[in-house]
């Protein structure tokens, strides 16, 4: 199996990010990327570097002119008199504000600042010199891995890194820029008629739920912690299933703090079964390893090998998988987890 991943992804390494009103390390950094691809290579993947397929897949997904934004905000930012390293929203427009005065879409500000606020939804997505090229070379991995998919390989690994599951059309969010498994699920849609991404991060995907959500040939079904006292916080409530075409296509099931293995495992086989009603003929999993009860972020209790089960819940399945790294924090965790996932995943696999 195939494990795409680009040093170019490497160049993104902030230095900022917000917790509970502190300025701390970003937990998100490139040595997860590196303990990834160790684990993962002693697995027998094998890393692959490949080859450059352009904007216009990124495009298919994001607006323009929010592709725009992130390629101009850090010069822009560094331009400001009295700047700070990074590039950090500091406005956000008023929610209410409605079409008259502040329709979604392109912003009226033309200042970085304001645009910055407008397309930057908070403090866990500071930009810096490099972080414009790594964003792009992590979308690339995501084509890259879901192009062999579509040639005929059973799996690949793509290892995304800034990741994307919480990155809408015209917003980064959560440590992400661009939504990778969204953009795979896009180029798989070339010839699959029905598509289906599951995110078992312990994050809800909000960008990607907002991406297909009046969608019918993308289905999207994530376990994750209860977003109501949790991140993302606005969306991944169990009543969320989709709109107009798209009703039904989108399953939530969030599980409460301390859930343990059985809950996770019992909830990843729930959404299997939804995957399997929908029709889905191709799956695009978005692996975040930050359930783990070592994550920093986890209010979960889920021990290594619940991604062991879980890695036979998604392999018995038997569909082309393109598996798109977005979360996970504790090195020690995800060089466990990530690893157990894969070895079950393949072993009920047919390659
Ligand atoms: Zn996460």
């Amino acid at each position: 199996m195939k494990l795409f991943f680009d040093e170019t992804q490497l160049a993104h390494q902030p230095k900022q990010y917000m917790v509970s009103g502190r300025i701390v390390d970003p937990f998100e950094n490139p040595d997860r990327a590196t303990t990834l691809i160790n684990a993962l290579t002693k697995l027998g993947l094998v890393r692959t570097q490949p080859a450059d397929f352009g904007i216009e897949p990124i495009l298919r997904v994001h607006a323009d002119h929010y592709v725009e934004f992130i390629q101009e905000a850090y010069d822009r930012f560094m331009e400001l008199p009295n700047h700070g390293p990074e590039v950090l929203p500091n406005i956000h427009p008023y929610r209410g504000a409605g079409d008259d005065f502040a329709p979604r879409g392109k912003p009226r500000p033309t200042g970085i600042l304001g645009r910055a606020g407008w397309y930057i939804a908070g403090l866990s997505c500071a930009m810096m010199e490099g972080t414009a090229r790594a964003a792009y070379a992590s979308a690339q991995m995501a084509v890259a891995g879901a192009e062999v998919v579509l040639a005929g390989e059973r799996a690949a690994f793509s290892l995304c890194r800034p990741p994307g599951h919480h990155a809408y059309v015209d917003q980064a969010s959560g440590f992400c820029f661009f939504n990778n498994a969204a953009i795979a699920a896009e180029v798989l849609r070339r010839h699959f008629h029905r598509v289906a991404i599951v995110d078992f991060d312990t994050h809800h995907g909000d960008g990607t739920q907002a991406i297909f959500y009046t969608r019918d040939d993308v289905f999207y079904g994530s376990v994750h912690t209860d977003p109501s006292a949790y991140f993302p916080h606005f969306a991944g409530y169990a009543d969320e299933t989709g709109s107009g075409a798209g009703e039904g296509a989108n399953h939530n099931l969030p599980l409460a703090p301390g859930a343990g293995d059985e809950a996770f495992i019992d909830a990843n086989q729930r959404l299997a079964l939804a995957v399997q009603a929908h029709g889905a003929e191709a799956l695009v999993v978005s692996a975040g390893w930050d359930a783990h009860k070592d994550d920093p972020l986890s209010q979960l209790t889920v021990t290594t090998d619940a991604y062991a089960r879980i890695g036979e819940v998604w392999g018995k399945l038997g569909l082309p998988t393109l598996i798109v790294q977005e979360g996970g924090y504790s090195l020690t965790a995800v060089a466990q987890a990530a690893p157990a996932f894969m070895e079950a995943f393949r072993s009920v696999s047919v390659e």
